[in-house]
């Protein structure tokens, strides 16, 4: 795993490296060959030639010293030449280099004298004639300048135009080409008498080319660009990945509490012991219903209160009061619709809420509840008891508030009670 920090000193680096390459690379040392003198290819000087032998000789073969006398009656000029290569088919590739540090010290009366290369190519070179079916490259250079080192670039060769010419070359090969160049040589193009020495010849270039290196640290840029991008693109699909995954646990961890909530919200309220709802149970359910602009016309509300209850608790025991208040939930419970809200109040109190009956209906639905609890025999161990209930009741006036409400339930059933108990007391509003 790369690391940013390292990742991010890398690419500084590059930076400082990228912009000391192009700010220096003009002032790196040029690359040299040395074409004369230059041990290994001495031996393949092919002296001063003529074709007629007064034309030219040695002066001092040792320090490449020679005259050429190129007289009027003579068909060709006489001339020096230098083989590149160790036969007249392999050369160098000057196409490496920029041009030619030369360095010829000359006494004669030519303007000009003429620096020749050949370039040899079997796709239009005779290896039978190599000589003359080598590609002829020249250029013209002022005797004034001479006597002095003086720089050629390869650029200011021109093909021969004779040599086209003469062996019928396709169009295609009738540029300028240095990739196998076999010779180099100096002749002279009027009629003069010359004496010459050559003391250096040598192929001058670049190490690196400015559009190569140009182009290297385009294309080392571009990689590192491309892999960058890559490399970041990974890293956001792997984030992304975790996310989601992260997202995926909130959501179920939340589902799970979600869950756990409504566990807690049904336990609180409900009660334990009789498994109806509990007091905070109802009063949740009173408050949404008080506070809504729903109707409570046609509304009712019973308060029950086992009678005599302390006694059962006190003769039986508290487990058989446990008994009958779980019996007493259940008979009701039974009894009453789907719409209506039952609860334990607390104690031995139970509260019924009913919607939608009449006053009528509701003291008859009281009288059943109480009948049924005072019929009912409550198994307690193995014996058989009877329990009864009083009730209060009362219908609801659309205006008021539930404490309104309550209070004379609460006061219907201390009427029950006080009237003798096991009664049903309906107070209308
Ligand atoms: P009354 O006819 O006037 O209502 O008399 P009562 O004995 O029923 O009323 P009282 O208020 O004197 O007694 C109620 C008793 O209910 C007191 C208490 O110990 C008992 N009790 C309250 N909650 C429970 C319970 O969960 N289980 C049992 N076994 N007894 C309970
Ligand atoms: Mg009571
Ligand atoms: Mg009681």
């Amino acid at each position: 795993m790369i690391r940013p920090k390292s990742y991010a000193t890398f690419r500084l680096l590059a930076v400082l490296i990228t912009i000391i390459l192009i700010a220096t690379h003009q002032y790196l040392p040029a690359k040299i060959l040395p074409l004369y003198p230059d041990p290994e290819r001495l031996s393949w000087i092919y002296s001063p030639h003529a074709h007629d032998t007064e034309q030219a000789d040695w002066i001092d073969r040792s320090i490449n010293h020679f005259r050429c006398n190129y007289a009027p009656g003579d068909a060709y000029s006489c001339g020096w030449s230098l083989n590149l290569g160790p036969d007249r088919t392999t050369g160098i590739d000057l196409s490496a280099y920029d041009g030619l540090n030369i360095f010829i010290h000359y006494k004669g009366n030519a303007p000009r004298i003429r620096l020749s290369l050949r370039d040899f190519d079997p796709s239009f070179s005779d290896i039978e004639k190599y000589d003359t079916t080598s590609k002829v490259m020249s250029t013209a250079i002022r005797t004034s300048d001479l006597n002095q080192p003086v720089y050629v670039q390869l650029s200011e060769f021109s093909v021969a135009e004779w040599w086209i010419t003469e062996f019928d070359i396709a169009r295609q090969y009738s540029a300028p080409s240095m990739n196998n160049a076999i010779a180099i040589g100096l002749d002279f193009n009027v009629h003069s008498d010359n004496e010459i020495r050559i003391e250096r010849i040598e192929a001058v270039g670049q190490w690196i080319k400015k559009e190569t290196l140009y182009f290297c640290i385009i294309l080392f840029w571009m990689i590192l660009i491309v892999i960058e991008v890559l490399w970041r693109f990974y890293l956001i699909n792997i984030k992304t990945k975790t996310d989601a995954q992260r997202i995926n646990n909130l959501v179920s961890e939340y589902k799970k509490l979600e869950t756990e909530k409504q566990q807690f919200e049904a336990l609180s309220t409900t009660d334990v012991l009789t498994g109806v709802m509990n007091r905070a149970g109802v009063q949740q359910f009173l408050q949404r219903l008080f506070e809504s602009n729903f109707s409570r016309n046609q509304m009712g509300v019973m308060l029950f209160d086992i009678d005599y209850f302390k006694k059962i608790n006190d003769s039986l025991g508290h487990d058989a009061g446990d008994v009958v208040l779980s019996e007493i939930a259940r008979i009701i419970n039974e009894q009453v619709r789907q719409t209506d809200i039952f609860g334990r109040w607390g104690g031995e109190e139970f509260i019924l809420i009913c919607s939608q009956i009449s006053e009528d209906r509701l003291i008859t639905l009281a009288e059943k509840l109480r009948e049924t609890i005072e019929r009912h025999s409550f198994a307690i161990d193995d014996q058989l008891i009877k329990v009864t209930v009083s009730i209060g009741a009362t219908t609801v006036k659309a205006t008021e508030t539930f404490e309104a409400v309550f209070k004379r339930t609460d006061k219907a059933l201390y009427n029950a009670k006080n009237s003798g108990r096991n009664q049903v007391r309906f107070f209308s509003p």
